[in-house]
């Protein structure tokens, strides 16, 4: 029992984790299919054991609510999910509860095609369009009004002047997806895993502007009448919503048996491959609003629908060629060239082969037919090699580094193969410096893999610190940069020197460090200098940090050459942020101070000093007043302070403890060591 708790929980925080993933950051890290798997199997769990549910499990929540700056706004009308289910057997019993509910007489069924886009609803007052939100968890959505506004298939006043709200889908239309990703590696911006991803991202924007560039679509699918003058089926409705001026979709079906809607769902698994969008599956629901009503809803879904989902792709395509790249950290990876193929919408002609170990475990070679499938990465990956007669062997692990031609070496217990020439070799220093100023790294929009190549190649930048030594006449150089987007650039540049010290430690591309564990780190040691000092036993003491992996860090920055990048870059003024109010020391525990005065320095600073020291600050000087720190022409504040007898401190004072707490921390580490 203990153990399917366990499990129960385990899986509920996995579950919200990778809810975040998606909703909030549209950066999913598992397959949906995956995914699934998880919410099916705490779903079978909670059944067994409904005493474990709790109304936060994602089994009983919609969505979430956001995580963008956008206004949030609560639905007049709840909005909900879909049960949903990968096999037919699950179809056919919701359809015979459907039937048992009705058992006087038939059941008309609708099913549609599951649009895989994100959810909204858009409110018309007397015709005209006046809220769009988006689902967000089913209670509050976020405030999408202008960007829907940039949507061009959705009408913003329509032919009846009624009020209604419409419900549909957003989505990106393949061809809009692609050119999005391709624009966006061009420009170093963040790649999308799939189009409801690239929808949901393009839709939150503040600046609805953006919206409009991504060439976004609607298909209306329900609607509620505030005024109680709703039609009488489902199908109708999409009737009249195309009447009023709003596109829906075309293959919607009747059907008045469960074989109908099988054969339906049959046909789409194969036939959604010629759509110019996206969809994961077929939603069926009960025609009969009346009836729709009366079997309402679970805190999740409602009972008159569900959902079938597709089945995750695979498809055959023929190897011909194995591509070696070199990563930002020496890795050497395999990526499979196919012949074209189309696969879940898009076309494929890369895939991954991870490394050389699973090439050996797959036993393939150049010219195999091997079969791909998408996950939630951008590009598929080789899962086997199809049935063949022929035998070609198997692929050779290379011996050099394709691009410095230096021996190649693999350390011991890991399966991937290096180049250790970090120093010198070109490939990684290019990628080194692309992903720096990638969005996951420093942020520096503009400064794309193209520009960064041709900087790299013209001798313009040679390693992450000379990109704080540009100048406009320098990006000029360029041959895709004009004085406009130079001028831009340089902005990024600037702004890019107060990145979070998380996305700087991610940036430094040291190996085994990813945005995950740069995380961890910068929480722990909240600044960089404390990092830097950091012993391999301090960094195994994090929760999620190994032996490996604390003694690349340390390693990393023991190196004399990572040490004058470094220092560069400290010269050139980039100044990575401290993880948000990261407490350094207790020295101040308990404290509390007020300010009064003009110090030499902003208050701000010394505000932000003693908050990192553990103390607090007060606008106001009470007995519960620790010290009071007085600048020159102190206010009311000094009076009353000697008044109640408090201590009364200089910023000479104030330093001095400071430093005094630096030297004990200093003292401490050097004992550690
Ligand atoms: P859902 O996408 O499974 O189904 C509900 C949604 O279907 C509705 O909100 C609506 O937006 C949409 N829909 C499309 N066409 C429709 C139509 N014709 N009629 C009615 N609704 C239609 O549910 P969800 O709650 O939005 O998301 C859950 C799903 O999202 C999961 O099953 C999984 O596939 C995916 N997900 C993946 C990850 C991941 O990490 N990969 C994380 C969270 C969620």
């Amino acid at each position: 029992m203990e153990l399917f708790k366990q499990r129960i929980e385990e899986l509920k925080k996995e579950i919200k984790r990778h809810n975040k993933a998606y909703y909030e950051e549209d950066t999913p890290t598992i397959s949906d299919y995956e995914y699934d798997e998880l919410y099916r199997e705490l779903k079978k769990l909670e059944e067994l054991y409904p005493e474990y549910i709790t109304s936060d499990s994602p089994t009983q929540t919609v969505g979430s609510k956001g995580g963008t700056k956008l206004k949030e706004i609560k639905h007049r009308y709840r909005l909900y999910s879909l049960d949903n289910s990968n096999n037919i057997k699950d179809l056919k019993q919701w359809y015979d509860r459907m039937k048992r509910e009705y058992p006087e007489g038939k059941v008309e069924i609708v099913s549609e095609l599951k649009i895989d886009g994100l959810a909204c609803a858009l409110t018309y007052k007397n015709g005209e369009l006046q809220i769009g939100a988006t689902r967000g968890d089913g209670i509050t959505g976020e405030v999408i009004t202008e960007n829907i506004k940039e949507i061009k298939n959705i009408p913003q006043k329509i032919k009846s002047r009624i009020d209604i709200e419409v419900r549909g889908e957003v989505y990106m239309p393949l061809e809009a997806f692609e050119k999005l990703n391709e624009s966006q590696r061009k420009k170093g911006g963040k790649e999308f895993a799939n189009p409801r991803n690239a929808a949901s991202g393009s839709l939150r924007q503040d600046d609805a502007k953006i919206t409009g560039e991504r060439e976004l679509k609607f298909f209306a699918y329900a609607a509620i009448f505030p005024n109680g003058d709703s039609p009488k089926t489902h199908f109708e409705i999409l009737q009249m919503l195309k009447e009023e001026g709003f596109t829906v979709n075309e293959n919607a079906k009747k059907h008045d048996s469960i074989e109908s809607v099988e054969r339906y769902c049959k046909y789409w698994e194969t036939e959604r491959n010629k759509l110019n969008y996206a969809t994961d599956g077929i939603v069926v629901k009960v025609n009969d609003i009346y009836k729709q009503n009366e079997l309402g809803y679970t805190s999740r879904a409602p009972k008159w629908a569900t959902a079938y989902k597709f089945p995750p792709e695979e498809t055959e395509s023929e190897l011909i060629d194995i591509e070696i790249g070199v990563g930002k950290t020496g890795a050497i990876t395999p990526v499979g060239i196919l012949k074209p193929v189309k696969l879940a919408g898009t076309i494929v002609k890369r895939a991954s082969l991870h490394n050389f170990e699973e090439i050996e475990r797959l036993h393939i070679n150049i010219g195999d037919k091997v079969i791909i499938k998408k996950a939630a990465e951008i590009i598929p990956k080789v899962i086997r090699k199809s049935n063949q007669k022929i035998d070609n062997g198997v692929y050779e692990r290379p011996k050099y580094c394709p691009s410095c031609k230096t021996k190649l070496v693999k350390p011991e217990g890991e399966v991937i193969l290096y180049c250790p020439n970090s120093k010198s070799c070109p490939a990684q220093i290019k990628e080194r410096i692309e992903f720096w100023c990638s969005k996951e790294g420093m942020d520096i929009d503009g400064m794309g893999e193209s520009i960064v190549q041709e900087a790299v190649e013209k001798g313009i930048i040679k390693d992450i610190a000379d990109i704080y030594t540009l100048k406009e006449e320098d990006l000029m150089q360029i041959g895709l940069i004009k004085e406009k987007s130079a001028q831009n650039l340089m902005k990024s540049i600037e702004k890019s020197k107060s990145r979070p010290l998380k996305n700087f430690i991610t940036s430094l591309s040291i190996k085994l460090v990813g945005k995950e564990t740069a995380e961890l780190i910068a929480n722990e040691f909240s600044t960089l200098e404390r990092i830097k000092e950091a012993t391999i036993e301090e960094l195994k003491d994090i929760d999620g940090i190994g032996e490996k992996v604390g003694r690349s860090i340390v390693e990393y920055f023991r190196d004399e050459e990572n040490k004058k990048i470094l220092r560069k870059l400290k010269e050139y003024g980039v100044n990575p942020q401290s993880a948000a109010n990261a407490i350094i020391s207790n020295k101040f525990k308990n404290m509390t101070f007020v300010i009064t005065g003009t110090l030499t320095e902003p208050r701000s600073k010394f505000e932000a000093k003693i908050k990192s020291m553990g103390g607090k600050i007060s606008s106001t000087v009470s007995k519960k007043t620790t010290y009071v720190l007085c600048g020159e022409n102190p206010g009311s504040k000094f009076d009353k302070a000697v008044s109640l007898g408090v201590i009364i401190i200089d910023e000479k004072k104030f330093t001095e403890m400071v430093e005094d707490d630096e030297q004990t921390r200093q003292n401490n580490r050097n004992q550690r060591n």
